[in-house]
């Protein structure tokens, strides 16, 4: 066969299933304790949503998006992250007027085109919520704790907690003004800080290339209004409160336009590459420049794959639900269509009792020697083999895979 999976995704399947579903159901698990409900969106949405939404000079829109245009050419793209998509629906629900306190989680699939690396795709996975309409610190932290607590819970040791204030609209005009000023006077810039000078001159602390320039760049808490300040230490004194670590982390500035206020990363030294597992922040403007009523709201999203590389493979086994798995052979083929009611009908059964069960087989033409290497290979816990001789008599085989003994049972006490 000549075709392959596109580059940059990747079938997931042996233990990444286990580890996926894993992350899941913590995710499930940790976001109904606080409150959070899930709703499932389009993995695709009109492309300009995006592009309101992150900002034209951010690496998404600029290179990330997979753009494309349907057949009525309407221009759509891949959802690249979750949070516009999610403030899209609440929008077009008009929950921002019957439900403006609601609080969301999401686990799904985002599309970002990027060179593909390790715990880096370009059909990756996303976990995130967004808690809309509570402009008070305690939204914040909230979603902070929220954030920590469910790495935790899915096995990620060592996190640290960075977070910063970008202040409002207010604060940060004149934060834009002294950095670009301060950007002007830096010599030999590269291209993309250049041409993104004077659209989006955050975008340009994070630059991969020039940032060992801007050691005298100035600091948004110089530039904070009273309200902005006030805000963040009554966030931190919260996260104090409830005992959760976290340092100020001036350098941080998240790369989308949408974020006001508090942003957040957290990160484990357990992985060599000191990838930020989980990200987020407040975007109070979003809901209302994408057309709803004016709404406050904070969220962040971890990324799977990354989170995946930094947990123990012991935490997913520990995690696997036991299935005894059984394997139903045949002696002979004529006893093929009782051996597969047979097998049905334990499978039901298991249903009914809420056993876990797994039930292998029958296999048409293949010899028994063939079917209990078969049963070896997927690791059964026992066989149930029907022979004529003793199916004459009402009885099957049961042979115990683990340690090769053999007993015969009458099939009605099955
Ligand atoms: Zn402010
Ligand atoms: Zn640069």
């Amino acid at each position: 066969m000549n075709y392959k999976a596109p580059r940059g995704t990747h079938d997931i399947f042996g233990l990444n299933v286990i580890r996926m579903n894993f992350l899941e159901q913590k995710a499930k698990e940790v976001f109904m304790r606080y409150g959070f409900v899930e709703i499932r969106t389009p993995m695709f949405e009109e492309a300009a949503l995006f592009t309101r939404s992150l900002g034209q000079a951010t690496d998404i829109v600029e290179k990330q998006m997979y753009i494309f245009e349907d057949r009525k050419k309407r221009k759509l793209a891949l959802r690249p992250e979750g949070t516009a998509s999610l403030t899209r629906a609440f929008i077009e629900h008009r929950m921002d007027i019957s439900n403006p306190f609601g609080k969301f989680f999401y686990i799904g699939e985002m599309f970002r085109y990027e060179r593909p690396q390790a715990g880096r795709y370009r059909q990756f996975h996303q976990i995130g919520a967004e808690s809309f309409g509570n402009s008070a610190p305690a939204a914040d932290a909230e979603i902070i704790i929220l954030a920590q607590d469910l790495l935790v819970s899915m096995g990620v040791k060592e996190i640290k907690t960075h977070i910063n204030s970008l202040g409002c609209k207010k604060c940060r005009f004149f934060f834009r003004e002294a950095l670009v000023e301060y950007f002007n006077s830096v010599q030999g810039l590269c291209l993309d800080c250049i041409k993104r000078l004077d659209k989006n001159p955050l975008r340009l602390l994070d630059c991969k290339i020039d940032f060992y320039k801007f050691n005298k760049v100035p600091r948004i808490s110089s530039y904070l209004c009273n309200d902005c300040k006030d805000n963040f230490t009554l966030i931190q004194e919260l996260l104090k409160s409830a005992g959760c670590d976290y340092v100020v982390d001036e350098k941080l500035v998240r790369g989308l336009d949408y974020y006001t206020r508090t942003v957040f990363e957290i990160k484990t030294n357990t992985t060599d590459s000191q990838d930020t597992l989980a990200a987020g922040g407040r975007y109070d403007n979003l809901v209302e420049e994408i057309g709803g009523q004016s709404t406050p709201a904070v969220g962040f999203a971890l990324g799977s794959e990354r989170v995946m590389l930094a947990v123990q493979d012991n935490v997913f086994f520990d995690s696997l639900k036991q299935y005894e798995k059984i394997f139903v052979a045949i002696a002979d083929q004529e006893l093929f269509n009782e051996a597969f009611s047979f097998a049905i009908r334990i499978i039901r059964k298991g249903l009914k009792g809420n056993k876990n069960i797994s039930v292998f087989g029958p296999i048409n033409n293949k010899s028994l020697t063939n079917q209990l290497k078969f049963a070896d290979k997927i690791q059964v816990y026992k066989t149930i083999i029907f022979a004529k001789t003793e199916f004459k008599n009402g009885k099957v085989l049961i042979k115990n895979m683990k340690n090769n003994t053999q007993i015969e049972t009458l099939l009605i006490d099955l």
